[in-house]
């Protein structure tokens, strides 16, 4: 791209609440189930049914809120957004429009450069539209489980410069909303969603180019590429003379194109007006203070001060459910370095993340105990690793293996070797009897190594060590 043209970019992100049930009835929001199962003549949009709002939805939506350091508003409102679509029932969706629930945040994220700070203009609360099914035996099918599930938007200043740094604050705005408990993060189940809008104007220039909006894109890489790919092709329309028109885009990615849907929709279009059937939000002064959980920037900075590299802070705060584990550890006495290193080894090697389940196979006890056999020098690592692997998955304690397999070893050759060379030297008679054939005699010197080691030798070592000796000592 030539130097003198900049790019533009800001994030409107709908992240789904983890509530139970919708946001205004009493609907499972669970995902993967039978279609059109969890509905009620609410999410239908049946005449004559009224919406109740959700109080814990509110308690999410204001934590965000508070995260990122936005004005709460003690009264905000909800509206009716009139559009048809299958997948809307009602005809409208409720969202919150003039009167938004919070407003002028900030997201701190590590960006290119280093550290870089967006804006946030707004956060609001809206429910769901559900889902069209296409290509069901040539028919389209609609699918309105996911109709009335709560959503915040979070809607994000034009304050993003290229592809990469829009994802960098994408997965930044994840990891505070998973750490939070709001979110689950969960971009290819769509309960993380993002449309990009995207202008391109002259370095400089106070005044923002015309932007085309890219809708949901459901990875980070994507969205990065549609970025990437969108800037190329407006500065190239104008490079060569031309205007970019104002339109919503979707994203190829095997094509490596953006394409245009439909130009773009104004405010007014949607008829906006205050619904009806529910009254204004008033914020209960309670949900507006408390203690927010520690968020991923935070738990990385305190982790580093405990010795961690930063690649350990970062992979250790990667998922909410790896963090509480390493914590856990710690909590039992385990030193963070060995902990860290333990986990990113061991522990991840087999992890099962799924949205914010963290499957470990191990638990932090067995692994506080393990890393206490290592560190006292009870079992080697070599050993730590074999006791690892049967305790993994189980519910045995590291102590119990390491008792059953007998590995309370001293498996150091060079500190076994002095001894049996000592005892060869000083027994010659023994060695003889060895020597002519009395393998009996041999179990005389492994007994007096596992004496003179308190038992911790290993035996089957030893037994080697003094054979190859006393052949040795023949030649
Ligand atoms: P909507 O897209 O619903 O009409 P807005 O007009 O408020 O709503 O814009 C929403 C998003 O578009 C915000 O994230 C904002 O930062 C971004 N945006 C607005 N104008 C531009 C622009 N010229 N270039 C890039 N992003 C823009
Ligand atoms: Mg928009
Ligand atoms: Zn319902």
């Amino acid at each position: 791209m030539p130097e003198r043209w900049e790019a533009v970019i800001g994030l409107e992100v709908h992240a789904q609440l983890l509530t139970e049930t919708k946001l205004f009835c009493a609907c499972a929001t669970r995902f993967g189930e039978e279609p059109n199962r969890n509905v009620c003549p609410v999410c239908l949009g049946l005449p004559g049914a009224l919406p109740v709002l959700n109080r814990h939805a509110v308690e999410l939506a204001v934590r965000a809120a508070r995260a990122v350091g936005c004005a709460l508003h003690d009264l905000s409102v909800f509206a009716r957004k009139n559009y048809f679509y299958p997948d809307l029932p009602k005809g409208y969706q409720i969202s919150q429009y003039e009167r938004p629930l919070a407003t002028g945040g900030h997201l701190e994220f590590e960006g290119e450069g280093g550290r870089k700070r967006a804006g946030i203009t707004r956060i609001h609360m809206e429910e769901d539209a559900g889902k069209n099914v296409h290509g069901v035996g040539g028919d389209s099918l609609v699918d309105l489980n996911r109709a009335g599930t709560p959503l915040i938007e979070i809607v994000g200043e034009p304050d993003l410069r290229s592809g990469a740094e829009a994802a960098a604050y994408l997965r930044a705005l994840r990891d505070v909303l998973v750490f939070l408990g709001v979110n689950d993060g969960n971009l290819e189940e769509g309960s993380f969603r993002c449309d990009a809008n995207v202008s391109v104007r002259q370095v400089g220039d106070a005044k923002l180019g015309t932007r085309a909006e890219i809708k949901n894109v459901n990875s980070f890489r994507f969205v990065q590429r549609a970025i990437e790919l969108e800037v190329a092709r407006q500065v190239a329309i104008l490079e060569s003379g031309g205007r970019v028109v104002q339109e919503t885009r979707g994203f190829d990615h095997d094509a490596g194109r953006t394409y245009s849907l439909r130009s773009k929709e104004e405010a007014h279009d949607y008829r906006y007006f205050p619904d009806p059937d529910l009254p204004p939000l008033v914020l209960d002064p309670a949900l507006k203070g408390g203690e927010l959980p520690e968020l991923p920037a935070a738990k990385r900075a305190r982790y580093q001060a405990l010795g961690l590299t930063p690649q350990a802070a970062q992979v250790l705060t990667g998922h909410p459910g790896i963090a509480r584990f390493f914590e856990r550890t710690l909590a039992l006495g385990a030193s963070p370095v060995s902990a860290a290193n333990l986990i990113q080894t061991e522990v991840l090697r087999d992890a099962k993340l799924h949205g914010l389940d963290a499957e470990l196979g191990v638990t932090p006890e067995q692994v506080a105990e393990l890393l206490r056999l290592t560190e006292a020098g009870t079992i080697s690592g070599k050993q730590a690793k074999e006791v690892f692997v049967a305790v993994a998955g189980t519910s045995r304690m590291p102590s119990a293996v390491v008792e059953e397999r007998g590995l309370r070893v001293v498996s150091d050759e060079g500190q076994l070797l002095p001894l049996c060379q000592k005892l060869v030297a000083e027994n010659p008679k023994q060695v003889e009897q060895v020597r002519a054939g009395k393998k009996s005699m041999l179990g005389f010197f492994v007994g007096q190594v596992m004496k003179q080691t308190g038992g911790a030798a290993d035996p089957k070592l030893v037994s080697a060590l003094l054979e190859r000796l006393i052949a040795e000592e023949k030649t």
